[in-house]
């Protein structure tokens, strides 16, 4: 690798979702020069697509127990919060939200809520009954009694725009096909560790050498990849396809889960688009079982579902449209989901998985702890001088994902 510019860091993150974005916010306030690397649009994998609820643990609670995944996020929404009134960095004021809760409710009364509602008790973000009169208009028949949850409902492409605009000059754009090469430290030196990688301005072509201490592999499913290429074992990564179903029109404000079993049956988020149309957004179980159906079976399957779980709703004349996306998470022998964030640490890399969006400031928390780094005081950030450094490359930044809605789509009017 002769012969090309060189500047030292202390710590390379490769991959700009919720994880890299929070690790970089985190790691330049607590002093280190970091840099974060990203070979696409930022949040291009599931962040910028995700329903954006920051789950307090009720979802995860619906078999009756206070499951080990509610355990590890029931303390999440506070740290949130803390961000999006000011209080906490990152500061998240400018991030937007989609909704300050989220609706509960069941398609059938017959089933009960007792036992569900004995294992929220030991969550800090607790359902309230609610009166149907102060309820969104399609859950205006639904049957048995309609819950409240405090969970809020960011815009998960406001996060990311508010996370790059925070860490300007440090995140930086690469085409991982061209020119990345990673440099080890000799055998006998530490064996085997990283010592830098080769980098290309996808721009300009100049390759300039990123020496550092340490590196993260935040790169949702693209992990993998990355630890073939740095000779790491493999496979570590488990890909979850989802079938996630689209409408937009003239549809009310709805966030929420319709419960059936111990699963929400279908999670719906709702948002505006660019043109000023509402959005809705299914997820759930629906969008487990749609991967294994063809997009107009599933968008048929999912119209029926709709009018299962909001019985008596005269759902307008909407557009539909439907896309595939997959959950990257880290594989755990016999475990379908990691209940908690997971690390692997090898040498000087750590490969991280946040397993959910809400537990990205846990995974940053978790990540300084590992590398030893003192905690933080709780003034207000500057801009580092490292930051006002790393600006003077002037390094192309990578732009925002859209959401699903805005790209590419077919859009169904009549099925
Ligand atoms: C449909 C859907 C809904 C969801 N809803 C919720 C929710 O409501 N609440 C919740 O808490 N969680 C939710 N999640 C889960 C949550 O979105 C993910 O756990 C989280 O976004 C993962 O973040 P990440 O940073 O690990 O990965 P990603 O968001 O996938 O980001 C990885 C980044 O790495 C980049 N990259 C890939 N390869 C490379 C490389 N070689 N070099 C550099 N960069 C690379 C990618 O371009 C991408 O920007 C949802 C997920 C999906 C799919």
């Amino acid at each position: 690798m002769d012969g090309y510019p060189g500047i030292d860091v202390d710590l390379v993150i490769f991959g700009g979702g919720c994880a890299g974005l929070w690790l970089v916010d985190e790691l330049r306030r607590r002093g280190l020069r970091v840099v974060l690397l990203e070979a696409a649009r930022l949040g291009s994998g599931q962040t910028a697509g995700a329903q954006g609820i920051l789950h307090g643990g009720f979802k995860y609670s619906l078999g009756g127990i206070l499951a080990p995944s509610a355990r590890m996020v029931r303390d999440m929404p506070a740290v949130w919060q803390a961000s999006m009134i000011g209080q906490a960095e990152p500061n998240l004021v400018a991030m937007r939200l989609r909704s300050q809760c989220c609706y509960l409710w069941r398609s059938q009364s017959l089933l009960s809520w007792a036992g569900i509602l004995g294992a929220a008790a030991g969550l800090n973000v607790k359902p309230v009954p609610v009166a149907v009169d102060e309820c969104p208009q399609p859950l205006a028949h639904c049957p048995g009694p309609i819950y409240r949850l405090d969970e809020t409902v960011i815009d998960p492409v406001s996060f990311i725009q508010v996370m790059l605009e925070r860490n300007r000059g440090l995140v930086w754009k690469i085409d991982p096909g061209a020119g990345l090469e990673f440099e080890r430290l000799e055998p006998g030196e530490i064996g085997g560790q990283v010592k830098s990688v080769l980098i290309q301005n996808p721009d300009t072509g100049e390759r300039l050498r990123l020496s550092a201490a340490s590196f993260v592999l935040a790169a949702g499913e693209g992990n993998e990849g990355l630890r073939e290429q740095l000779g790491l074992p493999t496979p570590m990564t488990q890909l979850r396809p989802l079938r996630v179903a689209l409408l937009r029109g003239a549809l009310p404000q709805l966030n929420g889960h319709c419960v059936e079993g111990v699963k929400p049956k279908i999670t719906i988020t709702a948002d505006i688009d660019a043109a000023g149309r509402a959005v809705w957004q299914l997820g759930g179980q629906i969008a487990e079982d749609g991967v294994r159906m063809e997009p107009l079976r599933f968008i048929e399957h999912a119209r029926r579902e709709l009018a299962h779980v909001l019985p008596g709703w005269q759902c307008p004349a909407v557009e539909w449209a439907t896309y595939c996306v997959n959950r990257a998470e880290r594989m755990v022998p016999d475990v379908v989901l990691p209940d908690d964030v997971q690390i692997i640490r090898e040498m000087n890399i750590l490969t991280v998985w946040p397993t959910k969006l809400v537990l990205a400031p846990r995974l940053a928390q978790r990540v300084a702890s590992l590398l030893n780094l003192p905690a933080l005081d709780s003034s207000p950030s500057e801009t580092t001088q490292w930051q006002a450094t790393a600006a003077n490359f002037n390094w192309p930044a990578p732009k925002v994902a859209l959401p699903p809605w805005e790209r590419e789509q077919t859009w169904m009017t009549d099925v």
